[in-house]
């Protein structure tokens, strides 16, 4: 995850985004190719 603000990145647990992209899949039957995640926000100290 990469903070708007500072520009702080924030390494997040594989396993919730492969069980995220998974839902997708199935949901919309979108193939994911890729493994390249960019969440971007506000980090704890910048709130
Ligand atoms: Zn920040």
């Amino acid at each position: 995850m990469v903070c708007t603000t500072c520009g702080a990145e924030i390494e997040i647990a594989p396993a919730p985004v492969v069980e995220m992209s998974a839902i997708l899949e199935r949901d919309t039957g979108f193939r994911l190719t890729g493994r390249h995640y960019r969440f971007e926000g506000t980090c704890k100290s910048c709130r």
